[in-house]
């Protein structure tokens, strides 16, 4: 039987727990063909008022710290506490290389199994700004589908951990027992984004390591200005591999959402993040509406070329260009 096309009907079908039904979904919303779009983008809109109930965590760090391992281990701590978990991902080396970090191995066969769960690897093209545009849409959607917790995977070695900080409510840092955060790779201001660190592999000869590891981080917080009055970021230790310290840490996500929640800031920040990402869509729309005006993609040339020979000012240009867009032709500018 083909699938059913009618967004209200793949609605009641994502609602009743299909999980096929869920994923076509999002391979629509991740479709560059404008008319799949345009249906996922429909069976969104039927769900969109039951999205907002999940706790939406961010979990990043350097390849191989063990972002899979952890996400696994706490998946399975929160599917035996009865709760359903997605887990999407944010690859920003794909766009690049069209090979990809996160999406390559065989992950989370022991998750992947359990029917409460929802494992959904990167979309694989695309922009930075298209990929985590597309990770948020597929967020709403498992939201709506009555997943409770949603995670979200992506590496701290570009600028997806910032597109990422900005859709979840708690972001977590994963890091290597030994190293400055220089040293593993992890851009500076990613330990500033992070509401907790932890130091994985906690286990076995690193064990040490990593306790001191966490003391270091933890004072290399107190340093660090925290962001929210209500929130001190914290440092932990934990093995994925011997899933030890993963309650602490949801215990720590818990805490939060609910200090979070009595403040009235997780509220505002979900509607903050919200119009933000209007404003974003909107930009784009823009953007897109002003390179796609006949004519446009010759004036820009013509216009980058005179601004780099100095042949005109950056601001005469703008103006012209600006003229252009708005049907004014460069003549009445
Ligand atoms: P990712 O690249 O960050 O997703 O890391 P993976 O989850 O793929 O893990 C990278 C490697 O580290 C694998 O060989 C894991 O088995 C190993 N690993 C992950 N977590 C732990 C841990 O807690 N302790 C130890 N000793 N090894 C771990």
């Amino acid at each position: 039987m083909a699938a059913p096309t009618d967004p209200a009907e793949v609605a009641r079908a994502i609602r009743a727990g299909d999980r096929r039904a869920m994923a076509r979904a999002i391979t629509k919303l991740e479709s560059t063909r404008d008319a799949d779009y345009a249906e996922g983008q429909a069976i969104l809109e039927e769900m969109i008022e039951d999205a907002g109930d999940a706790i939406r965590v961010g979990v990043t760090g350097p390849p191989g710290v063990g972002k899979s391992t952890f996400i696994e281990a706490l998946g399975l701590h929160l599917v035996e506490q009865g709760k359903r978990v997605a887990v999407l991902a944010v690859d920003p080396s794909s766009p690049v290389t069209g090979g990809s970090i996160l999406g390559d191995k065989t992950r989370m066969e022991r998750l992947t199994v359990k029917p409460e769960a929802f494992i959904r690897p990167s979309p694989s093209s695309g922009s930075l700004g298209g990929v985590a545009h597309r990770t948020r849409e597929a967020m709403l959607l498992c939201e709506a589908a009555g997943y409770d917790v949603i995670l979200i995977e992506t590496v701290g070695i570009g600028q997806s951990e910032v597109a990422v900080s900005s859709m979840v409510d708690f972001f977590l840092v994963l890091l290597l027992p030994s190293g400055g955060d220089e040293l593993q790779g992890i851009k500076k201001g990613v330990i500033e984004l992070a509401d907790a660190l932890v130091v994985n592999k906690a286990d076995g000869a690193m064990a040490d390591a990593a306790a001191r590891t966490r003391v270091d981080y933890a004072s290399a917080l107190d340093l660090i200005r925290a962001a929210n009055d209500e929130w001190k970021p914290r440092a932990l230790a934990a093995s994925a591999i011997e899933e030890e310290g993963i309650e602490p840490v949801w215990k720590t996500v818990v805490e939060h959402h609910e200090l979070m929640r009595a403040s009235g800031q997780f509220e505002t920040r979900r509607r903050d993040q919200a119009r933000d990402w209007m404003w974003k869509l909107v930009e784009e729309g823009i953007q897109r509406a002003f390179r796609g005006r006949a004519g446009m993609a010759e004036a820009i040339a013509r216009e980058e070329a005179a601004v780099q020979a100095q042949k005109t000012t950056p601001a005469a240009a703008a103006r012209a260009l600006l003229a252009r867009f708005e049907g004014r032709g460069p003549q009445d500018s």
